[in-house]
């Protein structure tokens, strides 16, 4: 792989393109599963962005999160409101994309399934282009 600056800035561009791509129907389950959650996942050490993030954010412009590591990491993430996530996807740490509880992964799994499936090759393809952003 060519690891000049340009290349990085294409890839983390293209895992932009993917994020948009998978959001709508994970946003689709959440709104479904998430209001009648007791066991809340957005604590806040799932909201910091780890170096692997920042390499991507950096790559498209976005502003770097500030260091806010004086937070208690088991309260509320920094970015919950009432509405939920107040970020977009992208922007998120990617384990928040990564992380499936099993109510949220039967609802996706119940869905129709051919949109299913178009679903999970979505994502595949997002978790392989993230993968490669490793390398640079
Ligand atoms: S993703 Fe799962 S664990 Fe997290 S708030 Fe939604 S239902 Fe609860
Ligand atoms: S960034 Fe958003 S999805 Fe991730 S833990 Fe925080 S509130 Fe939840």
């Amino acid at each position: 792989m060519n690891n000049t600056p340009d290349n990085l800035k294409d890839l983390a561009i293209e895992i932009r393109e993917a994020f948009y791509t998978v959001s709508p129907f994970i946003e689709k389950h959440t709104a479904i599963v998430c209001p009648e959650c007791k066991n809340l996942c957005c604590k806040d050490k799932h909201g910091r962005h780890d170096q692997d993030d920042i390499k991507f954010l950096t790559a498209i412009n976005e502003a770097i999160p500030p260091d806010q590591s004086e937070r208690d990491e088991s309260g509320p993430c920094r970015y919950i409101n009432v509405k939920g996530c107040s970020i977009e996807r992208y922007l998120r740490p990617f384990r928040c994309t990564h992380f499936f509880c099993d109510p949220l992964l039967h609802s996706l799994e119940n869905d129709n399934a051919k949109l299913y499936r178009a679903f999970v090759e979505y994502l595949q393809h997002l978790i392989s282009i993230r993968q490669k952003l490793l390398d640079y």
